[in-house]
């Protein structure tokens, strides 16, 4: 198999994380290596209008401003490799990346694979995505004022989004698989409190149904099979999201549902290897917070290196 001289820092990983690491990175001379993904560009390439990344005052496209922050990483000497990590080695030093074809080798690493949204898994969901479904309240809510919709799941992620878009939307229906939510109490009773959120209790979806947008969810009520129809103009899926992490089993910490532990932020259970972004950060899953976070490792990457001169 090829081999290629030892880089000084891999970043893995090209959402906003893992780009705004590229950059701070090439400027501070490390002459970065971008292990881009085949599908480069993170959440913000399947969304649409971003409104709240600062600096754009009337709103950026999703996949327009990860191309900006792509281009800019490249203006600093950054090189790009448009394909998946199959599995790295961070039992020895320098640390081993496995790519398709080859074996990169690397002082330093940075972990910036995000996460990915759990989908209910139905073709009708899959075919109206950005049609009226989506996974992210923060960035497609604005889209639905005055409107109704639904949101699925019983966790502080699906109440976090209940209560952001009852600001937005005329009504907002909690649909929970069954008749206790597992998120916390406070905010239980937060939401509770919204004259404009109702819940329906012990029911599943089964189809989304609308042609080219969503009309309304086709439900089955899980304790006696009786189906019903809701019209809402919207879906949200909150039923939790997966950080991409499987490729890195049994090399680093990772908690219970799969994220990066992480300490000062960044480092992780291993010296010299740090992690940005959605994949060790499961609370605030924005650009924003994702790009800070991607700073500060790429800074504690240079000072890891060095202190290894
Ligand atoms: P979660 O706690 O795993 O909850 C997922 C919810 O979706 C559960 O109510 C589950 O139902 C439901 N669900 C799962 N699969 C489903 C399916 N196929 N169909 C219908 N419903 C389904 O996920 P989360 O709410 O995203 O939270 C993840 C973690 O992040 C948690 O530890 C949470 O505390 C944390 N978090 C914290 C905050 C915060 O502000 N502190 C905010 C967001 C998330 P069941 O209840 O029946 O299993």
């Amino acid at each position: 198999m090829e081999q290629s001289p030892v880089e000084k820092v891999i970043i893995i990983g090209s959402g906003p994380a893992g780009l705004t690491a590229a950059i701070y990175a090439a400027r501070g001379n490390l002459k970065p290596l971008v292990i881009a993904g085949k599908e480069a560009g993170g959440q913000l390439i399947k969304t649409t209008d971003v409104d709240d990344y600062p600096g754009f005052e009337t709103g950026i496209q999703g996949p327009e401003l990860m191309a900006k922050m792509r281009k800019q990483a490249e203006r600093f000497g950054t090189r790009f490799i448009g394909e998946d990590v199959v599995s790295v080695d961070l039992k020895e030093k320098p640390f081993v990346v496995q790519i398709d074809n080859r074996c990169l080798t690397t002082d330093s690493l940075i972990i910036a694979t995000g996460a990915s949204a759990i989908w209910l898994g139905l073709p009708s969901e899959e075919k109206l995505k950005g049609k009226g479904v989506s996974a992210c309240a923060v960035c497609d809510g604005f889209f639905f004022k005055g409107k109704s919709v639904a949101v699925v799941g019983g966790g502080d992620t699906a109440l976090r989004e209940a209560n952001y878009l009852s600001k937005l939307c005329s009504k907002v229906t909690v649909i929970h698989r069954r008749e206790s939510l597992r998120a916390q109490v406070a905010l239980q009773e937060l939401v509770k409190l919204k004259p404009n959120i109702n819940f329906i209790w012990n029911s599943v979806v089964e189809e989304v149904l609308g042609n080219d947008k969503v009309t309304g969810l086709r439900l089955k009520n899980t304790q006696i099979g009786e189906i019903s129809e809701l019209a809402v103009d919207g879906l949200f899926v909150a039923i939790g999201h997966k950080p991409n992490t499987d490729f890195l089993k049994g090399q680093l910490d990772l908690d219970q549902k799969g994220y990066i532990v992480v300490k000062d932020e960044t480092q992780t259970s291993i010296p010299g290897v740090f992690a940005a972004g959605d994949v060790s950060d499961y609370k605030y899953r924005q650009a924003i917070t994702a790009a800070g976070a991607g700073c500060k490792a790429a800074f504690e990457a240079e000072e890891y290196l060095a202190n290894m001169r």
